[in-house]
C-alpha cells in the first residue's frame, strides 16, 4: 500500500517506532513497495502481536520480507515467524532483508507453494497468529488450514480483504471471479461471532482480524 499520504504520515510520525532497518527494507523494495503492507499497517500489526501475547505466527505471502521483519521486532526473543512464498526472486531478496536485522533470526522463510508448505510445518502448530496475504484466491484453503492449526485465542489477520471493492461493488479488472468469490467467503466465515471476535478494520484496502474463541 502506499504511504505517502498525509494521513499516513501524521500516524506514523507519532505513534510508530522510529526505526531504520523497515525504513531501508521499504527503500529497497522501489516499485514493489505497492504490493507490501503500509508502515501504518505494520504497526497495526505490531499492536495485534503486543496486545495478544503473540509468538509464533504463519505468514502467507513474504514478498520482500518487510511484513515478515515488522512482525518479528515485536517478537520475544523465542518468537518465530514461519513466511511462504512461492517465487524464488521474492525468497532470495527477502533472505536480504532478514540477513540486515538481528530481528532475522526470529525469521524461517520457506519457498515454494504455500499450499505445499503449510501441511509441512503444522507439526509446528498449533500457532498463536496466520496472517493471510498471498494470492488472493487462496484465501479460503488457507483460513481452512488456519482454522485447523491456531490455538484458541490466536488471530487470523487477512490483507487486501475489500478486494479493491470487488466483496462490495465491480471488481477491478484485476480481479478474477474465482478471487471475489473466495474473498467473500472469507470475510462472510471470519464475521461468524460463534467461531470468532472479529471485525475488518477499514484501512485503504482492508484488514480483516478474526480471534478464534
Ligand atoms: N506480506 C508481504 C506482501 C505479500 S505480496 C508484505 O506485506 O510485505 C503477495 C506474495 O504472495 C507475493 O510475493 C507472491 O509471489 C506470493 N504468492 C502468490 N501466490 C502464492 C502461493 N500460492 N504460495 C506462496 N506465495 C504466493
Ligand atoms: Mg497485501
Amino acid at each position: 500500500m502506499r504511504v505517502n499520504t498525509d494521513q499516513q504520515k501524521y500516524l506514523i510520525d507519532v505513534f510508530g517506532l522510529p526505526d531504520k532497518d523497515l525504513a531501508a527494507v521499504r527503500e529497497r523494495m522501489g516499485e514493489k513497495e505497492r504490493i507490501s503492507i503500509s508502515s501504518a499497517e505494520a504497526r497495526i500489526l505490531q499492536f495485534l502481536i503486543r496486545g495478544f501475547d503473540i509468538e509464533k505466527i504463519v505468514e502467507f505471502g513474504t514478498l520482500y520480507g518487510y511484513s515478515a521483519l515488522a512482525m518479528a521486532k515485536v517478537l520475544p526473543d523465542d518468537g518465530v515467524v514461519f513466511t511462504l512464498e512461492k517465487e524464488p526472486e521474492h525468497h532470495r531478496f527477502a533472505a536480504e532483508t532478514f540477513k540486515s536485522s538481528p530481528h532475522g533470526k526470529k525469521i524461517v522463510s520457506l519457498c515454494g507453494d504455500a499450499a505445499d508448505l503449510m501441511r509441512e510445518i503444522e507439526g509446528k502448530g498449533p500457532f498463536d497468529m496466520v496472517f493471510i496475504d498471498a494470492n488472493k484466491s487462496g484465501y479460503v484453503d488457507y483460513l481452512n488450514w488456519a482454522e485447523k492449526h491456531l490455538r484458541r485465542g490466536g488471530l487470523i489477520v487477512g490483507d487486501n480483504t475489500f478486494l479493491w471493492g470487488g466483496v462490495y461493488g465491480t471488481p477491478p479488472s484485476h480481479a478474477s471471479e474465482s478471487q471475489v468469490v473466495a474473498m467473500k467467503e472469507f470475510n462472510k466465515r471470519l464475521s461468524d461471532s460463534s467461531k470468532y471476535n472479529s471485525t475488518l478494520i477499514p484501512t485503504a484496502e482492508g484488514l480483516t482480524v478474526a480471534q478464534k474463541l
